[in-house]
């Protein structure tokens, strides 16, 4: 049976990844509502999601993604290269980005293809922690079994990504 390491009782402790999945709730309300300037009420629904505020704290770490500016040029690069297509003066234009700008974003592509080679272990790692801790109500601390840490929420991500 695991025990939280500060006040060595079972009864308040869950699992933070199950903590997390349960504070996140969607649903959709149906109601009546009646709409600015009538007077007569009309149903409508409302769906939404709301996560408590636990659950927000005890969150698992983002997972790293491409560099979203570097996305964004390549949809702006395909359509250029389709509006070249329709007015052929804008061949120079793409002439002169080949030749000065695009070394340039390949080596951009190429780190950021090597920040996230390095990125995505440490934040697999950190999952695996993650997945593992518990936490206990009553101290408001997490903790992980594997190796006796005990820490606040708001310290969980340094210990994810700390090197041991
Ligand atoms: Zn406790």
């Amino acid at each position: 049976m695991i025990k939280c390491f500060k006040c060595n009782y079972s009864d308040q402790i869950q699992k933070v990844s199950a903590i997390y999945s349960a504070g996140i709730s969607s649903g959709s309300y149906y109601g009546s509502s009646t709409p600015l300037g009538e007077s007569k009420p009309s149903f409508t629904t409302v769906s939404g999601s709301s996560q408590s505020l636990l659950s927000r704290r005890l969150a698992p770490p983002n997972k790293p993604s491409p560099s979203f500016m570097l996305i964004v040029l390549d949809v702006v690069l395909a359509g250029f290269a389709i509006f070249c297509i329709i007015l052929p003066c804008l061949f120079l234009l793409v002439l002169i980005y080949v030749l000065s700008y695009k070394p340039k974003v390949d080596q951009s592509k190429k780190e950021d293809k090597e920040r996230l080679a390095k990125e995505i272990p440490l934040w697999e790692t950190a999952m695996e922690r993650w997945n593992r801790l518990y936490y206990c109500m009553r101290d408001d601390v997490v903790f992980d079994p594997d190796t006796e840490a005990s820490f606040r929420p708001e310290e969980m991500m340094n210990y994810l990504y700390s090197a041991n």
